[in-house]
């Protein structure tokens, strides 16, 4: 009888707990429109909902509906989050983030609860704006989650955004890097019905966030063009690296101005990095392979 106690106090002490979490209003960092840059047409199709955040009334008053959920789709690191956090700015708008993946928990259920509060709260104090990151983690095609707390989450998530009214005066933007792999319903009319590809930046894009990223820094000479064009392919947040590395290389070299030669050591840095992550050796791929294969006679 006494073990059967201490067991039970064991399994209670040790189970994971989980913490109410507090659900509070981010500060956006005072993000401006201008501190993104080279995602014009993204930029231009949240102004509209900047508007509708600053004046209600008036697109109500012409029996306007609107938008309700925006989803950013694109690859990492080209702004996704940035432009939600300026739209939150500019519309005066509180700003809540949260991680699709946080809701999923061991504990089927919770994330439901979870995605309930969250809106409860922001519903509380609108205008506001909830974004929800990585909104694959919940959002892929139901039913392939054995536990049924990921469809669950994801259920909640509409029913929440199929009650609330645009009087609420709150809009839900989420971030995905797939969008074909989230489950159909999401995308319906007065969910997330709008669309908005973040591309990663083109030559110009490309030079228009290197110039936002050494807007604080004093440069001698660099020509970000020139940057710019050795630097294709790569997302906002790999310039945003470049700029930094080339501040830090200069500061190692005892330097008051950032250089040519700085920005080209920054640029051989970051892209010899984001290479060295991509190549495999042999061996490696042979772990892998193994390693995968594991997975697959687990199933
Ligand atoms: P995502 O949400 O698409 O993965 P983030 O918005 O989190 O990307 O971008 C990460 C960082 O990269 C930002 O904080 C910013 O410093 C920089 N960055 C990314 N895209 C841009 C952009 N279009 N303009 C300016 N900075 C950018």
């Amino acid at each position: 009888m006494g073990l059967i106690v201490v067991l039970i106090g064991m399994t209670l002490r040790y189970m994971p707990r989980t913490k109410p979490q507090e659900i509070k209003p981010q500060s956006s960092g005072s993000i401006v429109w201008d501190d993104v840059a080279g995602v014009d047409e993204a930029k231009a199709e949240l102004r509209e909902v900047v508007d509708f955040m600053r004046d209600p009334k008036r697109f109500k008053r012409l029996g306007a509906k609107v938008p309700k959920g925006i989803l950013l789709h694109g690859p990492p690191g080209t702004g996704k989050t940035l432009l939600a956090k300026a739209v939150a700015h500019e519309s005066n708008a509180r700003f809540f983030a949260q991680s699709a993946s946080s809701f999923v928990e061991m504990f089927a259920g919770l994330g439901a609860a979870r995605i309930r509060r969250l809106f409860r709260v922001a519903r509380k104090q609108a205008p506001a704006i909830i974004f929800i990151d990585e909104l694959d983690a919940v959002g892929a095609t139901r039913g392939k989650d054995i536990s049924g707390e990921k469809d669950q989450t994801l259920n909640q998530l509409l029913v929440e955004m199929d009650g609330f009214e645009s009087a609420d005066n709150i809009v839900v933007v989420a971030a995905s890097n797939l969008l074909d792999k989230l489950d159909p319903a999401l995308l319906r009319p007065g969910r997330f019905d709008r669309q908005i590809f973040v591309s990663p930046p083109d030559l110009a894009g490309r030079q228009d966030i290197l110039r936002v990223h050494s807007r604080d820094k004093p440069l001698g000479g660099v020509d970000l063009e020139m940057v710019a064009r050795q630097t294709s392919g790569l997302a906002g947040a790999d310039l945003a690296n470049i700029c930094n590395e080339a501040a830090i290389f200069a500061g190692r070299s005892l330097r008051d101005v950032v250089l040519m030669q700085d920005f080209e050591a920054a640029l051989e840095r970051v892209v010899a990095g984001m290479q060295s992550r991509r190549v495999i050796n042999d061996h490696e791929k042979r772990v892998i392979a193994y390693h995968e294969a594991g997975h697959a006679c687990a199933r």
